[in-house]
């Protein structure tokens, strides 16, 4: 595995991020088009999810891929004017593209993960960021035989600069890639970036502050949890709240310590395609991703991670003492 078996992954992620930053700079027009009853995020979910399958196909031929979006909606007649949205949308990067390759296309990502190789893709991983006009991300992975192999992950509104803010949009954004045993990259998603090796922070267990990304929604992760494992390991902590697998690119980076997706109730369980590019991106990187427990995640349950709960990622240093954490702490049982 190198970088050249990624690049049709990367390329169909950065034309993606195109389109989707047009999107969220119109939302006011695009709000205006879909009369709210389909929301603004589902013009770009749609479109996203269009153009990464067509990129994909005429790539590499094929077409299993898990997504999350169904184009069925779209071929309604009460639904015109989203549907023209999304295929507005779309020609953006691909001019003379037909309404009918489009929808076509969006339900071709309709795989179930039985498969023993395929794609998974979240279009617009982060909705709630999205519609903020803040973090969101376009996470597309690879998965062979029940473990992540690529990993793509466009991060439109984040910057490369650690001085810059994240709650800024960055103008340029990044854009990320991992394969399985070959190493993590990143780069500016300016067309003359200039693509750089990311490693995860190795130091991170020397310093008294402990700097954990989490979701910005308490619904997705609970900070309550969060804040009693940092005072069971007797640090003080700094918060860097961001949606999307923004999070793990972060770490990656060696910005943050860790990222940790506390559960929030019993019933839920985690999406690969929430994780499988953002995951394999850390892990790469030299990071330490498993469940709250300490269990590899494990992508082999189709499009649910049914073996795992809530998500620790971590610089190789921190990980294990996470875990322990959260183990003295008992918060595996009580959730
Ligand atoms: P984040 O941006 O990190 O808050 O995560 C966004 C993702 O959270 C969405 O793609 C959803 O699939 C997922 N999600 C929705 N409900 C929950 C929940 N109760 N616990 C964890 N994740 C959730
Ligand atoms: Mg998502």
């Amino acid at each position: 595995m190198n970088l050249d078996s990624i690049r049709p992954a990367i390329d169909a992620v950065a034309a993606a991020c195109r389109v989707a930053r047009a999107v969220q700079q119109d939302l006011q027009r695009v709000q205006k088009i879909t009369k709210d009853d389909r929301s603004p995020v589902t013009v770009a979910d749609f479109a996203v999810q269009a153009i990464v399958a067509l990129a994909l196909r005429e790539a590499t031929g094929e077409v299993l891929i898990v997504g999350e979006e169904h184009a069925r909606v779209l071929r309604q007649p009460a639904h015109d004017a989203v549907r023209q949205a999304v295929v507005d949308a779309v020609r953006m990067v691909r001019p003379d593209v037909s309404s009918d390759t489009v929808l076509d296309a969006i339900d071709a990502c309709d795989h179930d993960g039985t498969a023993h190789q395929y794609w998974t893709l979240d279009p617009v991983d982060g909705t709630k960021g999205f519609l903020r006009g803040q973090q969101y991300a376009i996470a597309l992975g690879r998965i062979t035989n029940g473990r992540v192999t690529l990993g793509a992950m466009g991060c439109p509104n984040l910057p490369t600069d650690r001085d810059r803010s994240f709650e800024t949009p960055d103008p340029d954004g990044a854009i990320y890639a991992a394969a399985a045993g070959a190493g993590s990259w990143q780069w500016p998603s300016r067309p003359d970036g200039d693509l750089q090796p990311i490693r995860a922070r190795i130091d991170a267990a020397a310093s008294d502050t402990f700097r954990v990304c989490e979701s910005v929604e308490a619904a997705h992760s609970k900070h309550t949890d969060t804040e009693r494992v940092a005072e069971h390991l007797g640090v003080s902590v700094e918060y860097a709240r961001l949606d999307s697998q923004c999070k793990y690119a972060v770490v990656a980076r060696g910005q943050a310590d860790a990222y940790l997706r506390m559960p929030t109730r019993k019933e839920y369980v985690e999406k690969i395609w929430d994780h499988a590019a953002g995951s394999l991106i850390a892990t790469e990187a030299g990071a330490i991703v498993s469940d709250i427990t300490g269990t590899p995640l494990d992508f082999a349950h189709g499009p649910r991670l049914e073996a795992n709960r809530g998500i620790v990622c971590a610089a190789a240093g921190v990980h294990p003492m996470i875990i322990r954490a959260i183990a003295e702490l008992g918060i595996a049982a009580a959730v």
